[in-house]
């Protein structure tokens, strides 16, 4: 059993974990860098260690000086976050070699699921409705045009490799694309060293929906339902709910039992996200998987219930999920907004400097604020700008949208350049009201949100 975890990350999601496995009794090691020496994730856990200096290559990312560590303060296992480690499948091996359990899916379903291009071929062999487009070996640009050419513009050209929203570009016609291409490619060789590309069919107006998934060892898998996380800018998230208004309960269990077939493709462990495109005739088409606990996790958490990362735990563990699927229950509607250090005014230009205040409102059953900082803390230049996570919930969209607009209105952050009153014009705009959603929403409403 686990008594001793170890959490190879920084920041709210460090602190996520370390609440949930004191609830358990786990005792906790915490990691930092230079710049994290006096963090909330530092205070909360029972013991630190120190990792290196600020950029992450010299502290989170140092996987060897992080194992080595875990074995010398007698952990039983680690847990990685999102980010950093969390999808390293050289990491999660080296882990198991060490005798320590990784929380997180075996290295080879982060292997299968850690090319875009390799996780469509295998979903279509397993059946899965896939976002159509090329996603073969042969990377001719010749044969690229031509596969563009065959399912017709606008095509999105996607990495490989990506993640975070880099390496894509939409090709509106044909005369673009030897540009688009070269340009896609040169950004994903740089973010990812890796230059492969797929193309996919650009969808105009679709929903990004995803399926919360999870796994145990004995060979169970539940889905616990979904998120609708369209609200996006550059393709990043900004803001997610559970359920996805409107989608009815047929379209429902047909996604979540796909969303299942997918992870059980792949002898998947623990828990998973089901990334899927809703088109507007109710289509859904596979995009990728992700295999860790995701940043929008909580509002799931609060339709469900559960406590996600304690199911990692005891999955981890060796022991069967805590329920079954005709034991989860869809209760209410939640939502999540992302509060970043970052001006919503120029650009969303990441924004730096000391939270000289830090007021965020009064956390009850129905307002969650998860976070890694407090009054007085800089926000550097060397992580994800993400000061916390805004989660609401209630009996129905509409009041937990009023408590969201609530919420977001009694945020008070000084001395750092926040987007709160971006997220509030975005949670009191009309088409947002209406559930009007779609991937495009920011770039179709920029003149209500601004
Ligand atoms: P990343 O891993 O970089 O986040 P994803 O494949 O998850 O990339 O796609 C991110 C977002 O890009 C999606 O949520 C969606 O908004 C948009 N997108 C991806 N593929 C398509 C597509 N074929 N058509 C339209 N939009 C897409």
């Amino acid at each position: 059993m686990i008594k001793k975890i170890l959490i190879a990350n920084r920041g709210e999601i460090a602190c996520r974990v370390i609440k949930t496995a004191r609830t358990l009794g786990i005792a906790t090691v915490a990691v930092y860098s230079e710049a994290d020496e006096n963090a909330l994730h530092v205070n909360m856990a029972d013991e630190a260690v120190y990792l290196g200096k600020a950029p992450a290559k010299d502290s989170y990312l140092k996987a060897d000086l992080i194992l080595q560590e875990a074995k010398r303060l007698g952990v039983d296992a680690i847990h990685p976050g999102y980010g950093f480690l969390s999808e390293n499948a050289a990491f999660a091996d080296s882990c198991e070699q060490a005798n320590i359990v990784f929380i997180g899916p075996p290295s080879d379903a982060i292997r299968a699921m850690g090319s875009k291009s390799a996780a469509k071929r295998i979903m279509e062999q397993a059946g899965v409705p896939l976002v159509p487009g090329y996603h073969g070996d042969d990377q001719k640009p010749d044969t690229l045009k031509q596969h563009a050419a065959n399912m017709g513009y606008p095509v999105l050209l996607k990495a490989a490799a990506g993640g975070g929203g880099k390496g894509m570009r939409q090709v509106h016609s044909e005369s673009e694309f030897d540009q688009a291409l070269a340009a896609a490619k040169r950004e994903a060789q740089s973010a990812f060293g890796d230059d492969i590309m797929l193309v996919e069919k650009y969808l105009t107006q679709p929903r990004h929906v995803e399926i919360q998934v999870f796994c145990d060892q004995q060979g169970n898998g539940v889905y616990l339902f979904e998120r609708d996380c369209s609200v996006q800018r550059r393709h990043q998230k900004v803001i997610e709910e559970a359920p996805a208004p409107g989608l009815n309960d047929q379209l429902r269990t047909h996604m979540g039992e796909a969303a299942l077939k997918a992870a059980q493709a792949i002898n998947y462990v623990g828990a998973g996200t089901v990334e899927f495109l809703l088109d507007i005739d109710g289509s859904f088409y596979f995009m990728e998987m992700n295999t860790r606990l995701q940043v929008e996790h909580p509002v799931t958490e609060m339709i469900t219930g559960e406590d996600l990362v304690a199911w990692q735990i005891k999955v981890a563990n060796g022991q069967p999920l805590p329920k079954q699927q005709s034991e989860l229950t869809l209760n209410g509607h939640a939502f999540e907004a992302r509060i970043y250090a970052e001006d919503a005014d120029n650009d969303f230009l990441p924004a730096t400097g000391r939270l000289t205040l830090l007021r965020p409102p009064e956390e009850t059953q129905n307002v969650r604020v998860d976070t890694g900082v407090v009054e007085g803390d800089e926000v550097s230049v060397y992580y994800d700008p993400m000061i916390a996570k805004l989660i609401v919930w209630d009996t129905d969209r509409q009041r937990a949208l009023l408590r969201l607009q609530r919420a977001l209105r009694q945020y008070h952050i000084d001395g750092v350049i926040t987007n709160i009153n971006f997220l509030y014009n975005l949670a009191c705009s009309q088409p947002f009201v209406n559930a009007d959603l779609s991937t495009t929403f920011i770039e179709k409403h920029n003149d209500l949100l601004f």
